[in-house]
């Protein structure tokens, strides 16, 4: 074992056994002991007191829209790297569309991992893209390392990306079980969204009738029934309707292999505050109301729902119009999303131990990243440094992605990041980055 060369150490470390008093002792990289407080720090370490700061796990986000390259005046790996740093992200795998091309092929993702490498703050993987007409695409990808597929249900918003009607869902699906692969899917069912009203206009009420719940939840016991019939994996994008909790809770209870992720804003903002007109609160599905937003949480608590990730998709601020129906559909979310779900978390009773779980440890093993996600030996150095007391009034001057526009704007949040940590190196502290040494992150085979 290589010797030890940094020591942080903490009045609370959450660890996979609960928060303590701890030191961690780090080298090459990588957490090699998890110390009692007072430990002696090995001659030659570096000895980093945090104090009653909190040291959590770096935090990984499985669902980001980077657009890098193709639509980088939306977004980009710099920026949305450094957006996830400053928010206590060390790991992001990046969505297989917005960006041109889409990661639908292992040359797009060739592309895609050639831009990324130079820019990455943090730790970035790739998920692949399931089209209708790229299923021979589909085992290559998986072999060159992407974490599983995406697939839409009813269009995505952008032409060059194409949803797969029920047929396509099962094709693409059986390929992918055939290989023991992973399907995430966006699930709203396109004729439950054509039939339903569709006013347009600022009004967000409309908005919200033109994205209904039985869209959502119908989508969602196609895919489970699509699962059990196939014994595949597959896994719900960005759950919304807290009608769909029960066929899933169920089919969890049958052994199918669902699992589901719910976004921060779901969580944390309602139907009854988006102002008319304030589109950067618009994204598909839509954020509810707050009984919704109640069940959304006791799910989380009971293990229906697994995980919180972002969803960050951005646009430029132009496409973000006041009109619902046009305008882009995608909330930027990297930089708050632990302090947003901690303020509501610590409202509603929960730890941080539990915020810990939903962004950091579960999103790791949904992606079979079992070197990340935890503190203790053996594990990756990823690190955030939080002040879970401190509050901070949401500025979007201080936001680090490339279009400032934010649903959060003025909220005060509780919990600051004070420094993030990369396998063992600080990459931000008081706003202040090192040079991008991220690392591109495949599948482990
Ligand atoms: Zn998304």
């Amino acid at each position: 074992m290589s010797d030890v060369e940094l020591v942080l150490r903490s009045t609370r470390v959450i660890t996979p056994e609960g928060t303590r008093a701890a030191s961690v002792a780090v080298a090459a990289g990588t957490i090699t002991a998890v110390l009692p407080y007072e430990a002696e720090v090995p001659s030659g370490a570096r000895l980093e007191d945090l104090g009653d700061d909190v040291l959590l796990p770096g935090l990984v986000d499985t669902h980001v829209h980077v657009n890098d390259p193709g639509r980088t005046e939306w977004e980009g790996f710099w920026t949305a790297t450094r957006a996830a740093a400053a928010g206590g992200i060390t790991t992001l795998v990046d969505m297989p569309l917005n960006s041109l091309p889409p990661t639908t092929t292992v040359g797009n993702l060739r592309t895609k991992q050639a831009v990324a490498a130079a820019k990455a703050h943090i730790d970035v993987g790739f998920w692949g893209g399931a089209l209708p007409d790229n299923v021979k695409d589909l085992r290559p990808l998986h072999e060159a390392g992407v974490f599983g597929f995406k697939a839409f249900l009813s269009p995505s918003g952008v032409d060059e990306f194409p949803h797969l009607d029920q047929e396509r869902l099962a094709l693409s699906l059986a390929e992918i079980a055939s290989f023991g692969g992973l399907l995430i899917v966006h699930a709203e069912d396109p004729h439950h969204l054509e039939a339903a009203p569709q006013q347009g206009g600022p009004k967000y009420a409309d908005f919200l009738a033109s994205r209904p719940r039985d869209a959502e939840d119908t989508a969602i016991a196609q895919l489970i029934a699509q699962a059990r019939r196939l014994d595949a994996r597959v896994h719900v994008l960005h759950l919304s309707s807290s009608d769909a909790l029960p066929l899933i809770a169920a089919a969890k209870a049958d052994g199918v292999r669902v699992t589901v992720e719910t976004c921060p804003h779901y969580l944390t903002l309602t139907a009854e505050e988006v102002p008319d007109g304030a589109s950067e609160f618009k994204c598909c599905p839509p954020i509810r109301e707050s009984a919704n937003q109640d069940l959304l949480w006791q799910a989380l608590a009971d293990g229906t729902i697994d995980c919180v990730v972002t969803d960050h998709s951005p646009s430029t601020a132009d496409l973000k119009t006041d009109d619902f129906a046009t305008a882009w559909g995608g909330i930027s979310g990297l930089q708050l999303s632990l302090a947003a779900v901690w303020t509501e978390a610590r409202k509603r009773g929960h730890g941080l131990e539990d915020v810990v779980r939903w962004m950091s440890s579960r999103t790791a093993g949904l992606v079979g990243l079992d070197h990340k996600g935890a503190i203790e030996a053996g594990r990756d150095a990823d690190f955030a440094v939080l002040a879970p007391d401190e509050t901070f009034t949401v500025d979007p001057a201080a936001l680090q992605h490339r279009n400032r526009v934010t649903a959060y704007a003025g909220k005060t949040l509780h919990g600051v990041v004070k420094s993030t940590w990369l396998r063992g190196r600080r990459i931000v502290a008081d706003g202040e980055f090192t040079d991008p040494k991220g690392q591109l992150l495949t599948r482990t085979p």
